[in-house]
């Protein structure tokens, strides 16, 4: 490991995954690195102090402030990865079930990151790097309320940094597309599934095994966000990967009407 020069980062969601790779690509590139989960593994992961932490509970999420602040003076870098998946149709899920999914990945977001700006506006610069997705910018039939949470990151993040730019503290966004992690076999399913969507459902599925078999590893995830979070001047989005470069590229420039074809055609959806 490189001695400690770039200041100390905070990683959500490290204990597998994207944020295992990227905790570990930070440590290795000089940032003091914490990570936390709400298991945080004891196979030691080099340079990284892991620590627990639900991101949808206020209080565990202060005592995880606190505690690195208390050992490290400072936050740098926090970086906004934990998150879930939940396939099924948007039907299928209860409000309840939607509002778990948005209290870990939006508002675990919101909560992790009003717990450290105090500390960044207080030492007048910081980076916060929230993990979107290609589906905060695309729909995806059957992860329609996934989709709903990306895409709310994205405007959440893109708002923000314009707020806090004059204290010194950008926040940027990295888009993976499919990454081989955990994610698929974390994925919830619906809690009130109707016959309708069935055939769609798994259809949907079968499309998502397969390309995530054939997905980013995810350390190329973890180079996307460690040039986000180093970029001199950010720019408010990083594509991570080839996929999430043309989907990205695509959806800018392509007429809505051609993209709503091919996407239909991609997700073994009828014309
Ligand atoms: P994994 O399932 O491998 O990792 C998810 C991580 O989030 C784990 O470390 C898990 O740890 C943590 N986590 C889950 N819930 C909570 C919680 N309530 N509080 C704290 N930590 C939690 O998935 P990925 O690495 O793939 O996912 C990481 C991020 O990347 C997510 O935001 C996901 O949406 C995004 N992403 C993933 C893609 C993919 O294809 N894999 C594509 C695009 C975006 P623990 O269970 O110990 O809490």
């Amino acid at each position: 490991m490189s001695t400690i020069h770039r200041g100390v980062a905070l990683v959500t969601g490290a204990s597998s995954g994207i944020g295992r790779a990227t905790a570990t690509a930070l440590a290795k590139a000089g940032y003091r690195v914490f990570g936390a989960s709400r298991r945080p593994s004891l196979d030691g992961l080099a340079g990284v102090t892991m620590l627990p932490c639900d991101v949808t509970d206020d209080a565990s999420v202060s005592r995880l402030v606190a505690e690195v602040v208390g050992e490290a003076g400072r936050v740098d870098l926090l970086i906004n990865n934990a998150g879930i998946g939940l396939l099924g149709g948007a039907e299928e899920s209860s409000i309840a079930q939607a509002q778990r999914l948005f209290d870990i990945n939006v508002f675990g977001v919101m909560r992790v990151t009003n717990a450290v700006l105090p500390i960044m506006r207080r030492q007048g610069s910081g980076r916060i790097v929230n993990m979107s997705s290609v589906l905060g910018l695309i729909p995806a039939p059957f992860n329609a309320l996934y989709a709903a949470t990306k895409h709310a990151i994205e405007g959440y993040s893109e708002s923000l940094d314009h707020e806090l730019r004059a204290q010194g503290i950008r926040v940027v966004l990295v888009e993976p597309a499919y990454t081989r992690t955990s994610f698929e076999d974390n994925l919830v399913k619906p809690d009130q599934t109707l016959d309708i969507y069935d055939a769609g459902r798994a259809s949907l599925s079968v499309v998502m095994r397969k390309a995530m078999e054939t997905g980013d590893m995810p350390e190329i995830v973890a180079e996307a966000v460690l040039k986000a979070a180093t970029a001199v001047r950010p720019r408010h989005r990083y594509p991570a990967g080839k996929m999430a470069g043309q989907v990205s590229f695509l959806r800018r420039f392509v007429p809505e009407s051609a993209f709503d074809k091919s996407l239909r055609k991609q997700n073994g959806l009828p014309a």
